[in-house]
């Protein structure tokens, strides 16, 4: 039976960091919503273009364009097994619609471990965050550099930082996910697929948590 996992938390709480471990340890696909838009927004596709102005002010991409990349997405043969996903749903639309989704082929959501981490600290965390361009393997200036300054460990690619992780759009970002996402804690609490996990601990011991959190 396939597994979905959706790790949810706010904006640099560490979900790729942590998707990126968590889809070696468990051979499931890694979907980062995110990474899509960028990858569209890279090859000025009609998406991409729609994408960029939302992404640019922090807000979200509209529910109907989201939806629709995500389940195309979650078609492709490497997600047979399930997925890993980072960064949707992100409103209570896109959960209801993962859900229908995932109900056609008699399937659901496992477990949705929430990485809790305090606004305070997600400043610092995304005004830090160096990403790899050819794989978005993600680093911390501080809290997890690379060997080599400004090279990815794992690739070898050039390390940029994001235009959307410049303070402004930082704050835009934390209030969005206040008001549109942070609702998704109790929808998936209701259903008792709530798994909530300390994010300000070190990299290591959230991997641990969130291990222990989807073998459950
Ligand atoms: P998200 O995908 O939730 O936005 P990221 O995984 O990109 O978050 O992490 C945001 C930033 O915080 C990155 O620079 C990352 O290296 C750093 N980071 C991730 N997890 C931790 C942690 N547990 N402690 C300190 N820094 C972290
Ligand atoms: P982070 O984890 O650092 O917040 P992401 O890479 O997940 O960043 O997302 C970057 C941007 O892409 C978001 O600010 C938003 O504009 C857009 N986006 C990503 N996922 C979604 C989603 N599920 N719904 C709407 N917009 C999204």
């Amino acid at each position: 039976m396939a597994r979905y996992i959706v790790l949810l938390g706010p904006p640099g709480a560490g979900k790729g960091t942590q998707a990126e471990i968590l889809a070696r340890e468990t051979r499931l696909a890694h979907i980062s919503s995110g990474e899509i838009f960028r990858e569209n927004l890279k090859a000025q596709t009609e998406l991409g273009k729609l994408a960029q102005e939302y992404m640019n002010r922090g807000e979200l991409v509209p529910d109907d364009v989201t939806i629709s990349m995500i389940e195309e997405r979650l078609s492709r043969p490497d997600c047979a097994g399930g997925a890993l996903l980072d960064g949707f749903p992100r409103t209570p639309a896109q959960a209801e619609a993962l859900e229908a989704m995932l109900r056609k082929n008699g399937s659901g959501v496992q477990v949705v471990p929430y990485i809790a981490v305090p606004a305070a600290v997600l400043i610092e965390r995304l005004s830090g965050r160096w990403t790899c361009r050819a794989q978005e393997h993600v680093y911390h200036e501080k809290f997890n550099p690379p060997a080599v300054l400004g090279k990815c460990d794992i690739d070898g690619s050039e390390l940029y930082q994001r235009e959307d992780d410049k303070p402004e759009t930082v704050e835009s970002r934390i209030r969005v996910y206040m008001e549109k996402t942070s609702p998704l804690i109790a929808y998936y609490r209701e259903r008792g697929l709530l798994a909530e996990i300390d994010g300000t601990q070190p990299i290591e011991k959230v991997t641990a948590d969130l291990m222990a959190a989807i073998q459950k």
